[in-house]
């Protein structure tokens, strides 16, 4: 369970990452923070990529549907134009984004901003995915969140996918994918190969 720092005196932001493979609830566990801080009357603002469309443009959505409105932004600069009165920004899909994320990241947290970003850490090659390893390096604090591997009901780590093609993620088709652990994950790849 994560529990926030608290702190005294000037306000000090941070950044915070939660990360993990396809299913492993990223989503449902930033939200489940955004709301909280929305609950305490801190002012919320929620990023995510221009370029997901799987639901609306507006709400970030998670499978068990409770949702939160998110600006859709082309580039992470658009990040730093935020309202004087933001205390919190959450960022879903931050794999997705281009490699001035962490930068933004940071400079927001020097303003006093608590950063929550919420991303893929691998991608189905089981490789870092985009900006996560730099994001996830320079954060204070970093969840990894998990799935259940549909094969043998372990820990599922790796986003394991169905379709044949080496485009690096097929955004919207997350029927294409299932949550594999380790050695199920690399039990696919051998078979895969013969
Ligand atoms: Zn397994």
């Amino acid at each position: 369970m994560f529990l926030e720092p608290h702190f005294k005196g000037q306000r000090s932001g941070w950044i915070e990452v939660i990360c993990g493979c396809m299913f492993s609830g990223k989503t449902e566990e930033l939200i489940r923070r955004l709301k909280r801080a929305k609950i305490a009357a801190l002012k919320v603002e929620v990023f995510k990529p221009r370029l997901d469309t799987r639901y609306d443009e507006t709400s970030i959505v998670s499978h068990d549907t409770s949702s939160l409105l998110a600006i859709p932004v082309e580039d992470s600069s658009k990040l730093l134009r935020l309202g004087d009165d933001t205390t919190v920004v959450g960022i879903d899909e931050a794999q997705f984004f281009d490699d001035g994320l962490p930068e933004v990241c940071q400079q927001l947290a020097q303003r006093g901003i608590r950063v929550i970003a919420a991303g893929l850490d691998m991608d189905y090659r089981g490789m870092p995915f985009g900006v996560m390893p730099n994001l996830l390096a320079i954060a204070e604090y970093v969840t990894k969140v998990h799935a259940i591997c549909v094969h043998c009901g372990n820990l599922a780590t790796h986003s394991y996918r169905l379709a044949e093609g080496d485009s690096v993620v097929l955004l919207g088709e997350k029927e294409q994918y299932e949550p594999r652990c380790r050695s199920c994950y690399a039990q696919g790849n051998i078979l895969r190969l013969v």
